[in-house]
């Protein structure tokens, strides 16, 4: 049997937002993915409050991942700068890995290609 493959994809920003410059998810569309990134947005409270016992920072607006809300949110432009299929553990092994820099062709002009059972779009 044959595992599922999805996309992957790696974000970079323009700059920093707090101590990150990259992002990488992986999705069954990643262009629909970034669509609702691009389309989320983060509300900074003007203090920390309690929401649910978990203090927040806080609120973020539209389906995207928070990192990114907060991005746009900051004025920061982000581009997808790469893109891989495979199965979907390969998210765990980019995280795991920390070094997203090291697979962005930005930031890296030879980006590591060496992830196991990938292809390159
Ligand atoms: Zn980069």
């Amino acid at each position: 049997m044959t595992a599922a493959l999805v996309d992957h994809y790696l974000i970079h920003l323009e700059s920093k937002l707090g101590n990150s410059q990259h992002y990488c998810g992986s999705t069954e569309d990643w262009l629909m993915r970034c669509k609702q990134h691009q389309a989320s947005s983060f509300e900074r409270f003007p203090d920390p409050q309690i929401v649910n016992g978990t203090r927040r920072m806080g609120v973020k607006h539209g389906l995207g991942a928070t990192f990114l809300a907060a991005a746009n949110s900051a004025g920061i432009r982000w581009a997808v700068v790469r893109l891989w299929r495979g199965p979907r553990e390969l998210e765990q092994e980019l995280k795991r890995r920390k070094k997203l820099s090291h697979f962005c062709p930005i930031c890296n002009p030879e980006p590591q290609p060496e992830l196991s059972a990938i292809i390159e779009f």
